[in-house]
């Protein structure tokens, strides 16, 4: 296959082998070839050199024109109209609902970037100005945040739209001023192509370079493998498994240039039910727990895999309520046929381990997934820490504390996560404060008196958190605050004013924020 400039490259077919695709070319509509085929090591390369080759042109690509190419992939998708979702839904059996609500969060972020780079400050533009006349003189300095290079972003299974081809990672690094090259989710390859295609229609009615965006499919190791090997890209996007995304972790690391890997794995997101409101409230609770459980069928990041409970009258029937929710809930069809087998077989290894049972199984027929309710003393999790590992797909486990102080060895025993959750009374709360600040250290996100799924995309929001539950946990993939995971910060000394980017001219022409000698100032240098 020839590629002559931004394009699709490669081929996969649907999960359910019904359909057959044709990779097209985004400008035309046409088939770029008629025998389709997992992009080979030689078009990752191809793909990667256009990205490198658009990186200068692109990294200097003013706010604005960037801002216009993101809310224009927004409207390219937004016309890609309920095909889009209707064959998305074929391919991953999520329903249209979830899906229309998915392209929204798509393209609302997609704008949310474009906001972020009108109003600049996201480059943390800091200037020092000279003191010609202190002993020894300080030289003029300004630092600013400039973007990194070829960006290599990995789609999700569980966000078809919202984290895979036009997601998340995608719309901060290209807002960061990367180009990338987008591997393509195998589970549904024809809703990416789609969206790639309606990318790369953004990117010619905006005037961006060619090969600002690539799509590359595969459904197996080696292409995402050859994105993550290729010397000329500089970071990657991931969110998935902890198996893969630590594979491509470790092979970043033994690159000659090792480069950044921004992998969101695995986390079970531990919620605390303290007993004042446990009392108050327990049977609202056990409701609400189950609903976040089986929410999208279990399969987000941020369903709860756990929740832990003092010992006590109020705890047993918590728990029996939340078996009785979880039981009577309905199946749901996961994304992959290996998913929902993967389910399973997770449940009965959490089952297996010494200590553990299984206190309530929704019935599901052949094909469905049924929530289900583990339960185990703390002294079992304690010398069984598999029992936090993440089983994607609607089950939980129940660990009963049989004090305070195993409640908090319980809290202290727990890897990094994206999320905690406690609930308690305001007195609860005070009574606890220490199992808050334990938690601090082990999340990237720890909420009060509310359920972790339902991830806000604004600027306040962190979806990340220590290891393993990322490879990094000093950033966030879902936020205003992940396009800095896509840039690296540059010192200008002793340069002329028109010389220096906009963000750090004297004039201030982008009247952004910046540190001028050690305030924050829209205010301009030198008047
Ligand atoms: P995955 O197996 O980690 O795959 C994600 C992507 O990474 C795919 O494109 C895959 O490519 C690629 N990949 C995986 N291992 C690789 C390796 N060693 N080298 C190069 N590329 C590699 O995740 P998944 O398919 O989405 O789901 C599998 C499991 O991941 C789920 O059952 C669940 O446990 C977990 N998961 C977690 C989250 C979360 O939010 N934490 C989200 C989704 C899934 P190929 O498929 O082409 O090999």
């Amino acid at each position: 296959m020839q590629l002559t400039g931004a394009q699709l490259i490669g081929f996969g077919t649907s999960r359910q082998g019904t359909t057959t695709f044709t990779g097209m070319d985004a400008g035309t509509g046409q088939a770029l070839s008629p025998d389709f085929h997992e992009a080979t090591a030689a078009e990752v390369d191809q793909a990667v050199q256009l990205a490198a080759a658009a990186f200068p042109a692109y990294s200097h690509t003013t706010p604005e024109k960037r801002a216009a190419f993101l809310e224009r992939i927004g409207d390219e998708i937004m016309a890609l109209g309920d095909e889009l979702l209707e064959g998305c839904t074929r391919e991953t059996a999520l329903p249209a609902a979830r899906l229309t609500g998915e392209r929204g969060r798509t393209v609302g972020q997609l704008k949310l970037f474009a906001a972020v780079l009108r109003e600049g400050s996201w480059v943390e533009a800091r200037i020092d100005t000279a003191l010609p006349d202190r002993q020894p003189p300080r030289p003029d300095l300004r630092r600013m945040l400039i973007p990194l290079g070829p960006v290599g972003v990995f789609g999700a299974s569980n966000f078809p739209l919202a984290f895979s081809v036009a997601g998340g990672d995608t719309a901060s690094a290209l807002a960061a001023g990367c180009p990338v090259v987008f591997k393509g989710h195998p589970a549904h390859p024809a809703t990416s192509e789609r969206v790639a295609a309606a990318i790369i229609r953004a990117a010619r009615a905006t005037g961006m370079p060619e090969g600002v965006f690539s799509l590359v499919q595969g459904g197996s190791v080696a292409v995402g493998m050859a994105l993550v090997e290729h010397p000329l890209v500089k970071a990657i996007g991931f969110t998935g498994s902890f198996r893969g995304g630590k594979a491509l972790f470790d092979a970043a690391n033994r690159r000659e240039e090792p480069i950044p890997v921004y992998a969101e794995m695995g986390s079970t997101n531990p919620v605390f039910v303290l007993p004042g409101i446990l009392r108050e409230k327990g049977a609202a609770l056990a409701e609400g727990l189950a609903a976040s459980v089986t929410l999208g069928v279990g399969q987000f990041c941020t369903n709860p895999g756990l929740f832990v409970a003092l010992q006590g009258e109020e705890t047993t029937d918590f728990i029996h309520k939340t078996g009785q929710a979880l039981a009577g809930s309905a199946p749901g069809a996961m994304l992959t046929g290996n998913m929902l087998k993967a389910y399973r077989s997770g449940v009965d290894r959490l089952a297996a381990v010494p200590g553990t049972r299984v206190a309530a199984r929704a019935q599901a027929p052949d094909g469905r997934a049924g929530a289900a309710l583990l339960q185990a003393e703390a002294r079992a999790f304690l010398e069984h820490p598999e029992l936090a590992e993440e089983v994607f797909g609607p089950s939980t486990v129940a660990v009963v504390a049989g004090s305070r102080e195993e409640l908090m060895a319980v809290a202290d025993g727990l890897k990094g996560h994206l999320t905690a959750t406690v609930h308690g009374t305001a007195e609860d709360l005070r009574e606890y404060q220490p199992l808050l600040q334990r938690l601090a250290q082990k999340v990237g996100r720890l909420v009060i008196n509310g359920f972790p799924t339902g991830v806000e995309v604004s600027y306040a929001m962190q979806h990340g958190g220590p290891y393993p539950a990322t490879t990094d946990s000093r950033t966030t993939s879902v936020g205003t605050a992940a396009i800095s995971r896509f840039a690296r910060p540059l010192c200008y000394q002793g340069f002329p004013d028109e010389l220096l980017p906009d963000a750090l001219k004297n004039a201030n022409p982008l009247n952004v924020w910046r540190m001028v000698n050690g305030e924050w100032t829209k205010g301009k240098v030198g008047s």
